[in-house]
């Protein structure tokens, strides 16, 4: 479920939504209800799944730590984007807002929102995460030093990238085929996916190969994009293309291997492999299509976060996690594979409070209590007693879903804000998790060796590195044209092929976009990045450990 958010958010870019605006106004006069608490209102953003705020218990704890009435303006984050666009140029943002705005905001309306450096003091519970954490301290920090929004520290989310590549062993064994480690294998199987009737009920309805589309935003999770792993290539955070070689900023959408990549996609496009939706079905037909009909799978592979989450519990045991595949049996540079833990572990920015708030008391306590331990865990997972046993102090079981239509992470989204949570997990608290909720762990161990290639000092285009606003307008001003470029090529080369004739001029045009600038303003985000995060000590290689 970590990293679904990113496609949901990257899906919003497609679809218009309301445009209604949050209906809180900055500078608002103080509200007080009418037993004399004050009222302080907060934009929430959240899934699609989750029940109503102030039906979910936890939100009275929240609201007895403040000492306050929440009146919450709730969006679904599918029509949040839209929305924000309009509140943040209207100046009109609700006293706190949760999971709504990110650090391009940050940059480019540093003005509404309230630096919190000074506040700390009065919000106790941050505080003592900011001292435990120096590194999410730094993360919260803009690139003219002040803290405009707080974050989510997740310490036992302990994988390194939300991509997991999976095959249908049943239809494999049943065929009598071995597990694919190079393209032309992998090539092999889906063909025979295709034409063997591995699911075994006599019509030719197998999908091979499925993926979350693409959209004309530029590329997510769940994508083929990932097959650049087989040639070294460490796709993650980065904006579209965006890597890091050895320190190195880079863009792989004129790179060879992207060439190479396209051309092989087509390849399994000709063979009539690759659903035919891939490049159209929106993330709910990607997902209920991959859950088969009862026990008949549908979906020989794809990429996604488990087994659980993309194929249902009923399927899930029909599918295995293959390791990243070798472009070609000889080839000399091994292959990685795609990272993101740190975004993973650490988000910034969940939690936000307006520049001049009424009730400013109230909204510091409010926004802190996300960051006592037992708000934190009810924020993520659910509320006591329904949810979570609280076995004591810091010690947590979370439970099984009480609704046995629901699956884990449907029942924890419907009861909480799940790891879009502002918050704390981890700090040597004791939380005891069922076993849906790590199933993610084995998937993530298949990649041991591909990790075991990439230096997350040198080799990681980090999430949450902060712009200056100069460098958001001229990254996001060049982003148009490349973003174009790039998405409406890739989708047809897939399908209709011409990638070789359309090279070059389709090189010129990202280079006319000023991609080259694009990487040079990255270089400079990332270099300074870096220094900060030399100065606080931090060593990538253990951020995915549990703490
Ligand atoms: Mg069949």
């Amino acid at each position: 479920m970590m990293g679904k958010r990113s496609v949901v958010t990257a899906m919003a870019l497609l679809c218009v939504g309301s445009m209604a605006l949050s209906g809180c106004e900055s500078g608002e006069a103080s509200k007080t209800a009418s037993d004399g608490k004050p009222i302080v209102t907060v934009q929430i953003v959240k899934d699609a799944r989750t029940e109503k705020m102030s039906e979910l218990g936890w939100t009275k704890d929240l609201e007895a730590a403040c000492d306050c009435h929440i009146e919450w303006h709730e969006t679904v984050s599918s029509s949040w984007d839209q929305q924000k666009k309009a509140s943040l140029a209207a100046e009109e943002v609700c006293i706190a807002a949760i999971g709504g705005f990110g650090s391009g905001d940050m940059a480019e309306y540093a003005s509404l929102f309230l630096d919190l450096t000074d506040e700390l003091d009065n919000m106790p519970n941050l505080k003592r995460l900011f001292e435990a954490e120096p590194y999410a301290q730094a993360l919260s920090t803009t690139a003219d030093g002040k803290i405009l929004g707080a974050p989510s520290v997740g310490r036992t989310i302990t994988a390194r990238t939300s991509n997991h590549m999976f095959i249908n062993k049943q239809w494999l064994d049943k065929l009598g085929l071995q597990v694919p480690t190079t393209w032309d294998e992998l090539e092999q199987v889906l063909k025979a996916f295709k034409t063997e009737d591995p699911n075994g009920n006599g019509e030719a309805d197998e999908i091979p190969l499925d993926f979350n589309s693409p959209g004309t935003g530029g590329f997510g999770l769940f994508q083929p994009n990932v097959l650049l792993s087989s040639l070294g290539i460490v796709v993650g955070n980065g904006p579209l293309g965006m890597y890091v070689d050895n320190g190195e900023v880079k863009n792989y959408l004129t790179d060879e291997r992207y060439k190479e990549v396209v051309e092989f996609l087509h390849r399994l496009w000709q063979d009539g492999v690759i659903s035919n939706e891939a490049f159209t079905h929106d993330w709910s037909k990607y997902t209920s299509t991959a859950k088969g009909e009862g026990d008949t799978a549908k979906v020989g592979v794809t990429w996604m976060w488990t087994p659980s989450d993309i194929f249902g519990t009923e399927l899930a045991d029909q599918y295995i996690t293959i390791p990243s595949l070798k472009a070609s049996a000889d080839q000399e540079e091994l292959p990685v594979w795609s990272y993101n833990g740190d975004e993973l572990a650490y988000q910034v920015d969940r939690a936000v409070i307006s520049a001049n708030p009424s009730n400013k008391e109230a909204a510091l306590k409010l926004v802190d209590a996300f960051y006592s331990p037992d708000i934190s865990v009810q924020a993520h997972y659910g509320s006591f007693g329904t949810c979570v046993k609280k076995n004591g102090e810091g010690d947590y079981t979370v439970l099984d879903p009480a609704d046995s239509t629901k699956n884990a992470s449907d029942w924890q989204f419907a009861n909480s804000l799940a790891d879009g949570a502002p918050g704390w997990i981890g700090g040597g608290m004791k939380l005891e998790l069922p076993a849906q909720h790590t199933e993610y762990r084995e998937a993530d161990k298949v990649y041991d060796d591909d990790f075991s290639r990439v230096d997350f000092n040198n080799d990681v285009f980090y999430a949450n590195m902060p712009l200056t606003m100069e460098q958001s307008r001229t990254v996001s001003a060049n982003n148009t044209g490349i973003t174009q470029g790039a998405m409406s090529k890739f989708a047809q080369w897939v399908t209709k092929g011409g990638v070789d004739e359309e090279w070059d001029a389709y090189v010129d045009n990202l280079q006319k976009n000023n991609l080259d600038d694009n990487i040079k303003t990255y270089q400079q985000v990332y270099d300074s990045f870096k220094k900060t995060m030399n100065k606080v000590g931090v060593d990538y290689n253990t951020i995915n450990d549990e703490g």
